[in-house]
């Protein structure tokens, strides 16, 4: 047992902090709470997977990884780069954009701050490992059925990203007046 496999028991699997003492007897509640004092950010990034995971739930097209639950779709999650799988914007500055006090974007249902679970192939519909990536709200957005996603990534997505890299060049400029 260490830091990381208690935030994901806790976090993934619903396991009460007197339970996972009483399964290892070398722990104690005082590290518990260090651990989940210390864990911000390991704990942010299951909080995000889980929101994704639970916002789906339910969905027949999420049967797949509804199956392997949570935690497995956290082990997915977590593989995955941290920025646009399609126009390559890092995640780092969609929450600088979109940051409510100090960005200069936003979406009336708070999205855009972080990457969204993206479907490749929407024709197939499915939620899998093999046809998810993680994409920004404007690649999410605009690929449709329509448009695939090689299409998508040769006529839209550089767009998309100078559009994004532009915005924040800005942002940073007003920052610096
Ligand atoms: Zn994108």
């Amino acid at each position: 047992m260490n830091q990381e496999e208690f935030l994901l028991q806790h976090l993934t699997e619903g396991k009460k902090y007197k339970q996972i003492c009483d399964e290892n007897d070398s722990i104690t509640l005082t590290e518990l709470r260090e651990w989940w004092e210390t864990g911000q950010e390991l704990r942010a990034q299951i909080k995000r997977s889980n929101m994704l995971f639970d916002s789906r739930k339910g969905k027949e097209e999420f049967a797949a990884f509804q199956k392997a639950r949570k935690r497995a779709f956290f082990e997915w999650f977590r593989k995955q780069p941290r920025h646009c799988a399609y126009c390559g914007i890092e995640e780092n500055k969609l929450q600088k954009l979109f940051d409510h006090s100090t960005g200069s974007l936003s979406t009336k249902r708070r999205r855009g701050r972080s990457l969204e679970l993206e479907r490749r192939d929407s024709k197939t519909n499915e939620y899998s490992v093999e046809n998810c990536v993680l994409a920004c709200y404007f690649c999410n957005n605009h690929k449709s059925d329509v448009i695939t996603e090689d299409e998508h990534k040769l006529y839209f997505a550089p767009q998309i990203r100078k559009y994004l890299e532009d915005k924040y060049t800005q942002l940073q400029t007003d920052d610096n007046r």
